[in-house]
């Protein structure tokens, strides 16, 4: 069945108060549109253990470093609430820009410390913008379950520290990378890539996996474990790697010696797109 399209924040609010107000549990996806079978993990999940799914398409201007990034963004509304109705989800929230910023923002949620590194080094202002918008998404829908995919470590990273610290009285589900059979992860971006980078790309993800390896068999120096990763990367003359660092699972930060649960997180560039990818270890 074919999602309620609601472009009113009136509206939404409205709705999902009559959802919770007749005791239904709502989960919230929010994405940035152009869906995949990344995008549907979260909203099956969130079918599974919600009455009722939320999925915002919201392509957030303040999250975006680059300008012709956010130009090139792909959108299809049409495609996406077909894609949707395929995952039996309720309401699509698709806010215009005016809508979710009428005048000039002059409040944002700054994490810091978690945003400092990674992306955070690269994409000035990029977590400001993403806390910002899903915690305006979140007073918005209140919802009791919100989704969020792995792919994105750091931003999960972030927006588990963000309703921790600020009392948000929603519960976060993480959910696990999506990818294709040649392993490399499911993103918007993909679509952008030649024949040739295509070819390439999975190679992100193998370095990961290399490093994680080297983390399970016991090696300590991430120095060390980086290395047959950076190895791997630089095959690739197509690959142009941002950063690969071995990063504490929870807090974000490089580590010198592996101890507890750290992740592999990498960005990389292949011609004038961007790909990040990251893995746990364990
Ligand atoms: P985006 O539309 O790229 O902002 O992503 C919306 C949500 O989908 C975020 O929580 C992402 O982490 C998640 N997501 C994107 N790609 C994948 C993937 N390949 N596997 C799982 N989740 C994903």
């Amino acid at each position: 069945m074919k999602p309620d399209l609601i472009t009113t924040i009136a509206e939404i609010r409205a709705l999902c108060l009559d959802l919770k107000q007749s005791g239904r549990k709502i989960g919230l996806v929010p994405t940035m549109g152009a869906l995949h079978a990344g995008h549907g993990a979260l909203m099956d999940r969130a079918r599974c253990e919600c009455d009722a799914v939320v999925v915002s398409i919201f392509v957030n201007p303040i999250q975006f470093d680059r300008k012709e990034d956010y130009d090139r963004y792909a959108r299809n509304l049409a495609v996406d609430l077909a894609f949707c109705g395929q995952h039996g989800v309720e309401l699509v929230f698709a806010p215009s820009p005016g809508e979710m910023y009428p005048h000039v923002q002059h409040t944002f949620v700054e994490v810091t410390g978690i945003s400092e590194k990674l992306c955070g080094e690269f994409r000035p202002g990029h977590f400001r913008g993403v806390a910002t918008v899903v915690a305006k998404l979140f007073n918005i829908v209140q919802p009791d379950y919100a989704y969020f995919g792995e792919k994105d470590i750091q931003q999960l990273a972030v927006i588990r520290t963000m309703t921790a610290d600020l009392n948000m009285p929603v519960s976060l589900i993480a959910v696990p990378t999506v990818r294709e059979p040649d392993g490399l992860a499911l993103s918007s971006r993909n679509e952008r890539l030649t024949p040739e980078q295509r070819r390439a790309a999975p190679a992100i993800y193998a370095a990961l996996q290399l490093a994680r390896d080297m983390v399970l068999q016991g090696v300590r120096d991430a120095k060390a474990a980086k290395q047959p990763a950076l190895a791997k990367l630089a095959e690739e003359p197509q690959l142009r790697p941002e950063y690969l660092e071995v990063v504490n699972a929870e807090t974000m930060q490089p580590v010198s010696e592996v101890s507890g649960r750290v992740c592999v997180a990498a960005a990389v560039w292949l011609g004038t797109t961007r790909l990040i990818d990251n893995v746990l270890c364990p």
